[in-house]
């Protein structure tokens, strides 16, 4: 499929609401366990954020993005006990325990002395690795998690979205301690999302509902993730920064700083999408002529750009970067 082509709709459509229905009707799972009394279930991180939950508020996604690794992780089985990807939607039922359970996690660290690249003050916690929290399904649950967990000692909440538009962010509350919050908005040119994020916001209206974000108390910003090589990254990356500076707030780029990561892939995930998927983004994540198997850090196999690869277009962004948005500071990129 070329750039300029747009997928067939009629499709994902189908396969949006298959999901959804499947991930709704079958799947909709409560996570019982108790963490009254236990804090096993935050674990280090120290990419965006400082901590990331292993027993997340929310396991599933009603979005329907190509590469998600949660997708990918998080499947059903049909009849004949053969994978399909679902994506079931698993809320924790205990939040209040939960929430407990984090507030004495955080009794126990003393004030964070050492700015890093997660939070310069506070200790920052990832409360949607697994979904996005701005989706309506779980916006209520978002509001209460912000009301009690951001208030706390030296916690702030952090969450990426792909729907960060005007509509959605109108139904967060206002953050209860200015700027302790932080929404980073998924970001990537129109034509690549349209192949790959189905049920997702178009990009102008992801960018558009960070003005009001920031009204109302959020620090905002960008997650350049995952960052697809494509013949025409340069043009289309020079493209999303000049939309980026025509349409956020001077207010909003002073504090912007970004995060970026190449995609990743796997053999799993590809053999799923060249199935189910209705588009055909497998032709944007798929190109062995640049990519090679490799090991996450735990020990499993992916499929990631060959570095020399990577850090020519690493050298190009960052080069867009001080060029187009020179006031939006790296908070990582690789
Ligand atoms: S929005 Fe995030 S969690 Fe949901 S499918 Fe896309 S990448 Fe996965």
């Amino acid at each position: 499929m070329s750039p300029n082509q747009s997928f067939d709709r009629t499709k994902a459509s189908t396969l949006f609401s298959l999901k959804r229905l499947n991930s709704y009707k079958n799947n909709y799972e409560a996570n019982t366990t108790s963490h009254s009394n236990s804090i096993d279930f935050i674990a280090p991180n120290g990419r965006s954020t400082d901590f990331v939950l292993s027993t997340p508020f929310v396991k599933g996604c009603p979005l329907a993005c190509s590469y998600c690794y949660v997708t990918r992780k998080n499947y059903s089985f049909n009849q004949n006990y053969k994978p399909f990807p679902s994506n079931p939607i698993n809320v924790s039922t205990n939040v209040d325990s939960m929430i407990t359970a984090i507030k004495t996690f955080v009794d126990q660290l003393p004030p964070k002395k050492i700015p890093n690249q997660c939070h310069p003050v506070y200790y920052s916690l990832d409360i949607g690795e697994y979904t996005d929290m701005l989706s309506p399904d779980f916006i209520n649950l978002t509001n209460y998690l912000i009301q009690h967990l951001v208030p706390y000692k030296h916690l702030s909440t952090s969450f990426a979205s792909k729907i960060s538009t005007p509509s959605h962010i109108k139904r967060l509350i206002d953050c209860p301690v200015p700027y302790k919050a932080r929404i980073r908005a998924s970001i990537s040119p129109q034509w690549v999302i349209n192949q790959t994020e189905l049920g997702t916001s178009n990009v102008v209206d992801r960018l558009k509902g960070l003005n009001l974000a920031f009204d109302k108390g959020y620090e905002v910003h960008l997650n350049f993730s995952p960052m697809i090589i494509t013949n025409s990254f340069k043009e289309d990356y020079t493209a999303l920064m000049k939309l980026v500076r025509s349409l956020l707030s001077q207010d909003v780029l002073k504090q912007l700083k970004y995060e970026g990561i190449f995609l990743t892939h796997h053999r799993k995930l590809h053999m799923m999408n060249n199935q189910f998927f209705p588009t055909n983004s497998e032709s944007l994540l798929w190109t062995p002529h640049n990519q090679e198997l490799a090991e996450n850090l735990r020990g499993n196999e992916k499929i990631r750009y060959i570095w020399s690869v990577r850090s020519r277009y690493i050298s190009i962004f960052r080069n867009l970067i001080s060029e187009y948005l020179p006031e939006c500071t790296e908070r990582y990129l690789f």
